[in-house]
């Protein structure tokens, strides 16, 4: 695909993504999670989340990069403030959101006795989260914990100190660098590079592409896929390919 259209059908998976957020913000819930797996019910969000870690198996962080809704609000926030943040200081911040919360997940499906059943619109209206004035509030509050960070911080600020769904994907894409069975991965050949940091300018998640690149390690868990940099080089030196093998 040419690579400025592949850039504009990415941001656009990402705006449809943010416009649908309305509807399926339930569906990433970690209250609701917890509230269901209480009642032994595996609700949209556990589902969700699941099949986010299977997705990674294949496809890394893509989600991140392609299709979260808040990655998209983060996105269009960047065009406002896009400076980059310091993420090797600030990405284990998630973690201690994530891990308390995984922990109670695992101990509330234990306590119920498992889920006896499934209930993928669970709390929703007809599938529908924000369907009421409390739906509404959430979502706000949602969508403020995303962009405030984004404008106070910099580019993605909440991918990297925040979110709870980054982890299952860290997870799924740890287990297949294990293995090195076929995925999606970012490749380069430093001896074509121009060493003109164009990559790192455009890079969402603030990595330096370019001096990745030198030393020969573009594989890190901040990488969402989204093939900014390579659609950016000039000397085509980058690439988004599909292929086995142990992380370059
Ligand atoms: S390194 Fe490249 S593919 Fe990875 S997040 Fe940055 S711009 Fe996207
Ligand atoms: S944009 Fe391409 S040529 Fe420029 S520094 Fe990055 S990899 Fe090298």
């Amino acid at each position: 695909m040419n690579t400025k259209i592949r850039q504009k059908v990415r941001r656009g998976m990402l705006t449809v993504s943010l416009l649908l957020l309305p509807v399926t913000l339930y569906y990433f819930s970690p209250a609701l999670s917890l509230q269901g797996a209480a009642a032994g019910v595996a609700t949209g969000s556990v589902l969700v989340f699941a099949g986010l870690f299977l997705s990674a198996l294949f496809l890394g962080r893509a989600f991140c990069g392609w299709a979260c809704p808040l990655g998209g609000l983060q996105e269009h926030t960047a065009r406002l403030q896009g400076r980059p943040v310091a993420r090797r200081r600030i990405r284990w911040i998630k973690y201690l959101v994530w891990g308390p919360w995984f922990l109670m997940l695992v101990y509330l499906i234990l306590q119920a006795g498992g889920f006896r059943r499934v209930q993928f619109s669970y709390q929703t209206w007809h599938g529908i989260s924000a369907a009421d004035p409390q739906g509404l509030v959430i979502l706000l509050a949602v969508a403020a914990l995303f962009f405030l960070p984004a404008v106070l911080v910099g580019r993605r600020a909440s991918c990297h100190t925040l979110c709870w769904v980054a982890p299952f994907l860290i997870a799924g894409r740890a287990v297949r660098n294990f293995l090195a069975w076929p995925a999606l991965r970012l490749s380069g050949q430093a001896r074509t590079c121009r060493r003109c940091g164009i990559c790192t300018g455009a890079c969402p998640m603030s990595i330096d592409v370019q001096e990745s690149l030198r030393a020969g390690g573009l594989e890190t868990t901040d990488c969402i896929l989204c093939g900014s940099c390579a659609d950016a080089c000039p000397s085509g030196s980058l690439r988004l390919v599909f292929h086995e093998g142990r992380p370059q």
